[in-house]
């Protein structure tokens, strides 16, 4: 699944591309990609509302949090009543079309005459200062998500002064997602003693999107590893110290990530252009079962940690540290 790295390398090509362009059609290929994992069923007027909410519209930027992503919008052609839920009303800026890779999604530019991919499940043609072509969302298993949304305050992060800071405009989608180690108001010390507070594993605290948003399963084995923290180490238990440095390890190693295009942990993870990134060599315990700790030499171990698979050195990582 993208992780925050992945998202974001998308996020760059598709800010390249995308800002200022205007979609000048919106067409939904497949109506599922409107609904969520759980509701499938999309009405048809749904997808006609959503198509013509979209078309003339401006893109104004590509945003992201975590790994949400959406791209506020302004223009006539966005009609507050054309979105579920909305109302004639709103003002035109304050919507955004959010767009979720989930497992599987794939943000695609393209040429208008290219071949369409047997998976493209909606096609927007966009005109802007980047030229004319075609962004397609193509996701073979259908755990991504397209949907028109209101723009919302989020999670406020910490502002200069060390106090709560501004809280920025996000789908709404993302509303309850805490802030990712990439945004200015992020604090490593307000953030561990959030985790301290919390009586779970580490690993689950740092997969809980509401605290800090964008690490997945690859990159919290990855930090756990690197701060030398088991991933079961109960995040209560730990001293600050700890838990900080898992959260500078989580940041470093994704913005490594990030350098190199992200992980490609399957064939689907492209980018814009349709090029995987190749973090993947640099992985140091993350699908190394059973290979030697690059540390020590002990076979890395695979666990399950609720419900996700956990990929742990026994020797480099130990079990719990006392406060
Ligand atoms: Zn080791």
């Amino acid at each position: 699944m993208p992780e925050l790295p992945e998202v974001e390398s998308v996020r760059r090509g598709l800010s390249a591309w995308l800002t200022g362009a205007t979609i000048t059609r919106a067409q939904v290929l497949d109506a599922r990609i409107l609904g969520t994992t759980s509701a499938r069923n999309v009405p048809a007027e749904r997808v006609v509302s959503f198509e013509r909410a979209l078309e003339g519209v401006r893109i104004v930027s590509v945003e992201r949090r975590g790994k949400y992503m959406w791209m506020p919008l302004a223009g006539d052609g966005l009609r507050g009543d054309s979105v579920a839920g909305g109302s004639e009303t709103a003002e035109v800026d304050e919507w955004a079309l959010a767009m979720h890779l989930g497992m599987s999604g794939q943000a695609r530019i393209h040429e208008a005459e290219d071949q369409l991919h047997p998976h493209t499940r909606a096609v927007f043609d966009v005109a802007g200062p980047a030229g004319v072509g075609q962004l397609r969302f193509v996701d073979q298993r259908i755990f991504g998500h397209l949907g028109v949304e209101r723009l919302v305050p989020g999670v406020a992060g910490v502002g200069a002064t060390g106090t709560a800071g501004e809280r920025r405009l996000v789908a709404e989608s993302a509303s309850g997602a805490g802030l990712d180690p990439f945004e200015g108001g992020f604090s490593v010390p307000v953030v561990a003693r959030a985790f301290a507070r919390k009586n779970v594993a580490m690993k689950t605290a740092l997969l809980d999107q509401r605290v800090v948003s964008g690490v997945g399963n690859i990159y919290a084995d990855e930090a756990l590893f690197e701060a030398g923290v088991h991933p079961a180490a109960r995040a209560s238990r730990l001293r600050i110290s700890r838990i900080e440095r898992v959260l500078e390890a989580a940041r470093d190693v994704m913005a490594r990530a990030l350098e190199v295009g992200g992980t490609s942990f399957d064939a689907l993870y492209v980018n814009v252009n349709g090029e995987s990134g190749y973090f993947e060599r640099s992985l140091q315990v993350y699908g190394r079962e059973g290979q030697p700790c690059v540390r020590c030499s002990t076979p890395i171990t695979r666990v399950v940690l609720g419900g996700r698979s956990t990929h742990v050195c026994v020797r480099c990582q130990k079990p719990q540290r006392l406060r």
